[in-house]
């Protein structure tokens, strides 16, 4: 029986996590959109720029690093290359 509820436990535990991360998958991509228009996803304002772009290797997945300032929001996001030719 004991076994029982620790499975169960686990499962709520399993549920939350993936729950919790689709919900940061889902947050980071709506700030990916709103930067990649050109506005702050905090404040709302056009003053987003990149700061730093890091790529791993050639054909990897880039880093980009935004910052507002007008609000100091600052996050990085994985983006992948797309310009690397075939
Ligand atoms: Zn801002």
């Amino acid at each position: 029986m004991d076994a029982l509820y620790l499975i169960f436990f686990m499962l709520i535990v399993l549920i939350g996590s993936v729950l919790g991360y689709i919900y940061y998958l889902k947050e980071k991509k709506e700030q990916l959109d709103s930067i990649g228009r050109g506005f702050c996803p905090r404040c709302k304002q056009n003053t987003i720029v990149l700061i730093d772009k890091r790529s791993h290797g050639c054909c990897g997945p880039q880093t980009v690093s935004f910052e507002c300032e007008a609000c100091g929001y600052t996050n990085s996001f994985v983006v992948q290359n797309d310009s690397c030719g075939i």
